[in-house]
């Protein structure tokens, strides 16, 4: 469904749709979300924003995004929010010219960098992997202040974290939002989580022996999280070794029980209006959300 142009069209205009997402975003406005990043900072908890988008056909689309970001960063700034920005490579032109959509993600790191802020990008389908990768390569030349995030339902992942090792990255480290093959993908959730546990266990490895690098396990499974954090324990590392990241309205409990046990963690809070895909790929991930999105069309 994430795909069909006539859902993503019509199903936004509908109250009940429009109701139901508010489920998982504060608002479509970045006002809505600057407001909960004051809230988020209440509880300890730092925020990544992301305005929704993907897969834009004009290059003049993907300079406004851009320009629209260099603004967010200046205001996450001027209200003191402990907020940084994630951005999507395909809503900064990365089908229409790669060059373009590269200098648009270090021109956001540079104004990022004046306020000692990291700029995440987000990972795509499996079409985008190797693209994603190359272009987060080039722009962490010379912008340390950047990361990317991998996805442990890959197959080729370990590989990638072994070939971003020496440029002391920032990896976000999720499961996987897209339906892929398994020519290159993990199929079964045991394979993914058991994946997603070595995958994080290697990044801690590598801080173990000095390797400078930024883990965030962007993942709602807090049995993965404990298991991850008792390793960390062993390692003699603090619980800050790594960071944990979570979306806005999911396992809200567990975010405030975890900053207040003393891990560092961030809230992905999404606005604008562009929702639609992003919006299918949550309720796929379970099957309680389509019931809870149903519900709105109740009075
Ligand atoms: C901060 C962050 C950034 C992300 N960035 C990307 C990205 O760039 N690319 C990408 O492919 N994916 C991204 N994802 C999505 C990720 O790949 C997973 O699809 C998503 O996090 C669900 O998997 P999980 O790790 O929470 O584990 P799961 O095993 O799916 O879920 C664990 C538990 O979390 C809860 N939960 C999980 N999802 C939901 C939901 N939608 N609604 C309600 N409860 C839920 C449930 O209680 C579930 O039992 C991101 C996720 C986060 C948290």
């Amino acid at each position: 469904m994430a795909g069909n142009r006539w859902l993503r069209y019509h199903l936004p205009r509908l109250p009940f749709a429009r109701r139901a997402v508010l489920r998982f975003m504060p608002g479509e406005d970045p006002e809505a979300a600057l407001r909960a990043g004051r809230d988020f900072k209440k509880d300890g908890i730092g925020v990544v924003f992301t305005r929704l988008g993907e897969n834009i056909t004009r290059l003049d689309e993907a300079d406004e995004v851009a320009e629209h970001y260099l603004g967010m960063i200046d205001r996450i700034s001027a209200e003191g929010l402990d907020g940084e920005i994630s951005v999507k490579l395909t809503q900064l032109g990365l089908d229409l010219d790669v060059d373009r959509t590269a200098a648009h993600v270090a021109r956001l790191a540079a104004k990022a960098n004046t306020f000692g802020k990291t700029v995440w990008i987000d990972m795509e389908g499996g079409a985008y992997t190797e693209k994603t990768i190359a272009v987060y390569e080039r722009v962490k030349a010379r912008n340390p202040n950047t990361g990317v995030c991998l996805q442990a339902y890959l197959r080729r992942t370990g590989d990638d974290v072994r070939r971003l090792l020496p440029l002391d990255p920032s990896i976000r480290l999720v499961k996987g939002a897209y339906a892929e093959p398994e020519a290159i993908a993990f199929q079964s959730k045991d394979d993914v989580d058991a994946n997603f546990v070595a995958l994080a266990i290697s990044m801690l490895d590598a801080i173990g022996v000095g390797r400078k690098m930024r883990i965030a396990l962007g993942t709602h499974d807090v049995a993965l999280i404990a298991q991850i954090a008792k390793y960390v324990e062993t390692l003699g590392l603090p619980k800050t070794a790594f960071e944990v990241q979570m979306l806005y309205g999911i396992r809200s409990d567990e975010q405030r029980r975890l900053a207040g046990e003393g891990f560092a963690v961030r809230d992905l809070v999404c606005y604008g209006a562009a929702w639609y895909p992003w919006y299918m790929r949550r309720l796929a991930e379970r099957p309680a959300n389509v019931l809870f999105a149903l519900r709105q069309l109740l009075p």
